[in-house]
């Protein structure tokens, strides 16, 4: 085998997750879990990858993500496959594939999981990161649009997270959209010559992105372009109305930008994307925690029925980096119990009761590696145990356990075998 000179690093834009950050994914899958629960969304879990097919045919061929970002590969089989670079596409590819169109509409989906995108990795972007969506398929209600940004912000409520904002835009139809990407090509070809390198090719290959872009030189070219919102076919206009009327009644903090457009081809109507503003009251893409919109035509362009759907998809990392900055306190795993061993016949036998414990459900920690009582009772009141189970060479001996009362320093001796009735009635006091 040859020899690593250099010990091997994580690849670029990706990173471990330590034990110390844990308590924060924890603590966002499982406020995920219950508030999309009940929201009425169900779990969905779908493969990391998915036929390459899917995303040309789902987030468009002309996107960014497609074009640029996305993992693929050919399988031994030759099969050309890519890593899954967002949710949205899987879960319609098995909204259709799952007969879930016979079901009850709509049907609420939710997932967590990790997505890839090649892009250059900076402070909040990786290559490797990780999204929770909500997705409501088969139902064209603007309320369900309401309800998803409502979810969102309720989820990020409970994570602590303050001072959010919504900016909202529709891109109608294919009807309206149709008029509206007319006027942009048209107001932009008469400005060709000023704008970057990357916008003449948005004109030529994805109009709509136009928007997106960044570029100090486009800015006052871009603010100066035809709004989608004048080009809403009635329909439109009138379901967009209603999303903001249904905000309205939320209290949920929102304004229009007209240049949210989202980077991906199968988005309708709603689009959205939700900020927290930073200490002047500024929103900046890179406190962007997510989005999401409408996609009424992506289960048909999948081959699916005709299917009206709407989802938002927020980054993890972001949320955890933003509930770090607001110092949002989360707690780390608490035992209730701690078990001090003594000798090695107190080693022996703890490792057995340490089990017991567990298996009867109560939250126990150790330090099975260390000799002094003195230093295992300085870990169990560091950790907040309640109690610490004290078994030494006598104990071992004479089959029984010291229960000492962490907070008062009282210690009785119990029998080996009633130690978990009696841990369970001290606790229960
Ligand atoms: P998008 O699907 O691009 O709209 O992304 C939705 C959200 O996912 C963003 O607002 C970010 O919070 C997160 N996100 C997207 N791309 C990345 C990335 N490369 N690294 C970290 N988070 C990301």
């Amino acid at each position: 085998m040859a020899k690593i000179k250099k010990p091997i690093q994580v690849p670029k834009g990706t990173f471990d997750i330590l034990p110390d950050d844990q308590k924060y994914w924890k603590k966002v899958r499982s406020a995920v879990s219950d508030v999309a629960q009940s929201y009425g969304f169900g779990r969905i879990d779908t493969p990391m990858f998915e036929y390459s097919d899917l995303y040309m045919a789902s987030v468009g061929e002309a996107t960014d993500v497609v074009e640029k970002q996305m993992y693929s590969f050919k399988s031994k089989g030759g099969d050309m496959l890519s890593l899954r670079p967002e949710g949205t596409a899987g879960v319609a590819r098995a909204y259709i594939e799952n007969g879930m169109t016979n079901l009850p509409q709509p049907v609420k989906l939710y997932y967590t999981g990790p997505m890839f995108r090649y892009e250059q990795p900076q402070s909040g972007r990786f290559r490797q990161f990780h999204q929770f969506g909500l997705e409501t398929i088969g139902d064209a209600e603007p309320v369900l649009d309401a309800q998803i940004i409502q979810a969102c912000f309720y989820l990020l409520k409970c994570l602590g997270l303050k001072k959010m904002v919504v900016q909202l835009n529709s891109l109608g139809c294919r009807t309206c959209r149709t008029a509206y990407r007319r006027a942009l090509v048209d107001y932009y070809r008469h400005r060709k010559n000023k704008i970057c390198l990357d916008c003449r090719r948005r004109l030529k290959e994805n109009p709509l992105r136009l928007l997106d872009c960044k570029e100090e030189k486009c800015q006052p070219i871009k603010a100066q372009a035809p709004n989608i919102v004048d080009y809403l076919c009635e329909e439109c206009h009138k379901h967009f109305k209603m999303v903001l009327e249904y905000l309205d009644e939320l209290e949920i903090p929102y304004f229009l930008n007209n240049t949210i457009v989202r980077g991906l081809d199968y988005y309708t109507k709603t689009v959205f994307e939700i900020f927290t503003e930073d200490e002047q009251g500024k929103t900046t893409p890179a406190n962007s925690l997510g989005g999401g919109g409408r996609y009424d035509n992506l289960v048909a362009q999948l081959g699916g029925k005709p299917t009206p759907a709407v989802g938002a998809a927020l980054g993890i990392e972001r949320v955890i980096h933003q509930m770090q900055k607001d110092q949002v306190k989360v707690s780390a795993f608490v035992p209730k119990v701690f078990l001090v061993q003594l000798g090695e016949r107190g080693r022996k036998k703890g490792l057995k009761l340490f089990e017991k414990l567990s298996e009867a459900g109560i939250k126990i920690a150790e330090s099975i590696s260390r000799d002094s009582i003195k230093a295992q009772l300085k870990i169990a009141d560091r950790l907040g145990a309640k109690f610490a189970l004290i078994l030494g060479q006598q104990e071992a001996l004479d089959e029984t356990v010291i229960i000492r009362d962490m907070a008062t320093g009282v210690q009785e001796t119990v029998p080996q075998g009633k130690v978990i009735d009696e841990v369970k009635k001290r606790l229960a006091k």
